[in-house]
Formats: structure tokens, sequence, C-alpha cells
């Protein structure tokens, strides 16, 4: 049987963060441990990172790890890289982080991941109809969720605003690269919420990433037709999500369908 104790890895475009999720609960039980991303992110370098970073005692209490990841993951394979290395591209992630792990690792998109957790323990509780995880942070993450199931890959970041890249525009970086006012950023959030809504028209757009911390800096400045709230799990969702995720797979392997006849 799968031990509720996984280690839930978050490879960002900045820090790679590690940390034990009881994914009965969604909670996180031990200490966050976090390095920068290392420059450039090639394969063998985060792979280094994570080896060095899952050492430590305090992580070594769980068989499995999920990984979430900064890409389109099929298979366990990334498939795009847009904010990490693109000799990422091609590469199975989920192979690299076992190895670099020494436990069976999986790897999902990390706003799906978020999107998991949110769905699960947080604001997406119980809610059907279309659902869109939004994460901020370095670059623009989508989670799609159709009554609370999981359209895996949406890469709804890369949206059109006004001829360029939404996360461009909008991301979180952006408005610490260039020191724009908290109104100003709202703003662009909104446009792009906009151009999401006319795609999608979403019931529900859940703000994830760092920001969604502090949401009363920027959320009553934005306007949009879909219900808007801010992440409950916080920037927690994507290691919450992506530990889940493992312990899915892991009991899907384990019990596995029935044999047909
Ligand atoms: C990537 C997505 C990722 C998002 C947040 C985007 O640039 O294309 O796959 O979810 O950044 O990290």
């Amino acid at each position: 049987m799968t031990s509720k104790l996984v280690l839930g890895i978050d490879v960002g475009g900045t820090g790679i963060k590690a940390q034990i999720v009881d994914v009965e609960q969604g909670t996180l039980t031990a200490k966050r441990l976090r390095v920068k991303t290392p420059q450039p992110s090639t394969p063998s370098a985060v792979a280094k990172a994570v080896g060095k970073l899952v050492s430590a005692k305090e992580l070594r209490v769980a068989e499995i790890a999920g990984a979430g990841f900064p890409a389109v993951i099929k298979d366990g394979v990334a498939r795009s890289a847009a904010n990490i290395d693109h000799r990422w591209i091609g590469t199975n992630v989920a192979e690299v982080l076992s190895e670099a792990t020494g436990m069976p690792t999986t790897a999902i998109n990390d706003a799906d991941a978020a999107g998991l957790a949110e769905m699960r323990f947080g604001a997406g509780r119980g809610e059907f109809g279309v659902v869109v995880m939004v994460t901020l942070g370095t670059g623009i993450g989508t989670g799609l969720f159709w009554n609370g199931q999981l359209v895996p890959n949406s890469e709804l970041g890369h949206l059109q605003v006004r001829g360029r890249d939404a996360e461009d525009r909008a991301a979180a970086n952006v408005r610490e690269e260039k020191h724009l006012s908290w109104t100003h950023w709202a703003k662009l959030v909104e446009e792009y919420l906009l151009v999401l809504d006319r795609v999608l028209a979403p019931d529900l757009v859940i703000i994830g990433g760092g920001v969604s911390a502090t949401p009363e800096k920027f959320l009553p400045k934005i306007t949009i037709r879909p219900r808007l709230v801010a992440a409950k799990l916080g920037n927690d969702a994507g290691i919450i999500g992506a530990a889940m995720y493992a312990a899915e797979a892991s009991a899907a392997v384990t019990v596995g369908p029935a044999e047909p006849g």
C-alpha cells in the first residue's frame, strides 16, 4: 500500500522546492527546502540540484515523489520549454527525476498540479463546470477542469493579448522586473483574463502563484464576468498537487483496472 506521505517537488523557472506532502489531507508536513534553479537550467544541472535538495534527512520519509514541471508533459516527457532550458524538450522528466531522487517520480505540468490540489482541497472544491486555475509566477500557467476532471496541458498562458504572448505581459515576474504598481499590473492581468473568458467562458477562475498570498493587492482591481478567487493553498498548491498526482499514479499501478473477461 502506498504511504500517504509523498515527496512533492516543484521545479520552477526561478526556484526548485521540495517538501513532504500528506496527500490524504492536502497538507505539508516537513520543512520546505528550496534552491535556486541553476542557470542554464539544463536537465543535468536541474537533476543535480534536485538530487542534492532531496538528500535532506527530513525528506527521506517518502517512497515515491511527484514533480510539477513548467512544461507540457506527455507520458513523462517534456514537449515544450518556455521558462526552462530548451534541452528539456523530448527529455523524459519523470525518468531524469526518478534517478535524481532515487525513488519512482512522476512529472506533471506545474499548473495542472496546482489545479489538482485546489480542486480537491482548496478554492475549487465541489466546483463543477469550467474551472481554470491560473498561476501567476515566472510565466503564466493554466490548469483546465471540466466538472472536476483535469484537461491536461492547456497552456493558456500563451494566449495572445494585443499581439503578444500573455505571460510576457502579465506574469508576476513582469510586475517585479518592470517595477509596475499593483494597479497597473492588475489591469494587465485583467486584459489577459478577458481574452481567456472570450476563448473559454469559464465559470470560475482561481488565481495561484506567490501573488495569491496577497490577493487584496490586485484581485479587487480586476473586473471580469467569471467568478474570480485566490487559491486557498497559495503557492503550496503546486507541490501538493504534484504529490497527489504521484500517489494516484502509483495507486493505479498497484490496483489497476480489472482484467477484461
Ligand atoms: C509554461 C507552462 C507552465 C507555466 C508556469 C509557462 O511558460 O509554458 O507549461 O505551466 O509557464 O510555470
